[in-house]
C-alpha cells in the first residue's frame, strides 16, 4: 500500500518544509503503508530536510528522459536521486494535457527512472468523453501497454501504477468504488500478463481523483485499490494523515 501526495505547483521553500513537518507529525509511524510526498522541484531539497530520518519518502512530479544536456528548464533522473527522491510521478494527466507528455515519452522515462533506481508512479486515466463513449478500459489499456512496452521489473517494488480518471482530478468528482475497482482489475490483468503472477499481483495500483478522508475508506477497501495518489487533500497534513489511516485499516 502506498499513499502519495502530489503537491502540484503549490508551496514555497518555507511552506514546503512546514507542510512536510506537519505531515511527519500527523502521520507518525505508518504501519504497512508507505507514505510519500511529491513537492515541486525547487522545494525537494527543503522537503527532504524535513523528512530526513522519518519513514516518509520523497518523490518528484516529473522528469526529463535524458541524462543531461541542452534541455532548458528540465530536470534529470540523476538530479532527482541526488536530492533524495525515491519516486517520480510520470504521465500525470496535467503533464499530458498542458505539456505534451505522451505514452511513448512516458515509456522512455520509465526506463530512465529505473536506470537511476527511481520508482516511477505511472499515471493513466480516461477523459469524460472517453468514458461516456464506453472507451475507458480501451484507453487505459493502450496507455498502460504503450507506457510499459519492453519495461522489465525484477520486483514489484520497482513500479507503481496510478489510475486517475481525468474527470475526477481536482473536480471534487470521484469514481465510485465499483468504477475504480473495475478499472484496477483491467490494469491488474495487464500487469500480470506482462510481469507474471508473482510481480503482477503485487504491484501497487493507486487510485487518484479527488480522494479525501470522506471517500478514502470505501475506495481503499476494494481488492485492487492499493493506495492513493492525492492532490488537493495532500496539502492539508491532517486530511492526508486521515487517508493514510484509512489505508492502514485495509492493510
Ligand atoms: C492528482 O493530481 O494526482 C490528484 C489526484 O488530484 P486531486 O486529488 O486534487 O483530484
Amino acid at each position: 500500500m502506498l499513499v502519495a501526495g502530489n503537491w502540484k505547483m503549490n508551496s514555497d521553500h518555507t511552506s514546503a518544509r512546514q507542510l512536510a513537518s506537519a505531515v511527519v507529525a500527523a502521520v507518525g509511524e505508518p504501519r504497512q503503508v508507505t507514505v510519500a510526498v511529491c513537492p515541486p522541484f525547487v522545494n525537494l531539497d527543503a522537503t527532504f530536510g524535513a523528512l530526513h530520518g522519518t519513514p516518509i519518502r520523497l518523490g518528484a512530479q516529473h522528469m526529463h528522459e535524458a541524462d543531461a544536456g541542452a534541455f532548458t528548464g528540465e530536470v534529470s533522473a540523476s538530479m532527482l536521486r541526488a536530492v533524495g527522491c525515491h519516486y517520480v510521478i510520470l504521465g500525470h494527466s496535467e503533464r499530458r494535457q498542458f505539456f505534451g507528455e505522451t505514452d511513448a515519452s512516458v515509456n522512455r522515462k520509465i526506463v530512465q527512472a529505473h536506470s537511476h533506481s527511481l520508482v516511477p508512479i505511472v499515471c493513466v486515466g480516461e477523459t469524460l468523453d472517453e468514458r461516456e463513449a464506453g472507451r475507458a478500459a480501451d484507453v487505459v489499456s493502450v496507455q498502460l501497454n504503450t507506457s510499459l512496452k519492453d519495461v522489465e521489473v525484477t520486483s514489484s517494488e520497482r513500479l507503481v501504477v496510478a489510475y486517475e480518471p481525468v474527470w475526477a482530478i481536482g473536480t471534487g468528482k470521484t469514481a465510485s468504488p465499483e468504477e475504480a475497482q473495475n478499472m484496477h482489475a483491467v490494469i491488474r490483468r495487464l500487469l500480470v500478463a506482462q510481469f507474471g503472477d508473482e510481480i503482477g499481483f503485487s504491484i501497487d495500483i493507486l487510485y487518484g481523483g479527488s480522494m479525501n478522508p470522506g471517500n478514502a475508506s470505501s475506495l481503499l477497501e476494494k481488492q485492487d485499490v492499493n493506495g492513493g495518489l492525492i492532490g488537493g487533500a495532500s496539502l492539508k497534513a491532517e486530511e492526508f494523515a486521515q487517508i493514510v489511516r484509512a489505508a492502514q485499516e485495509k492493510a
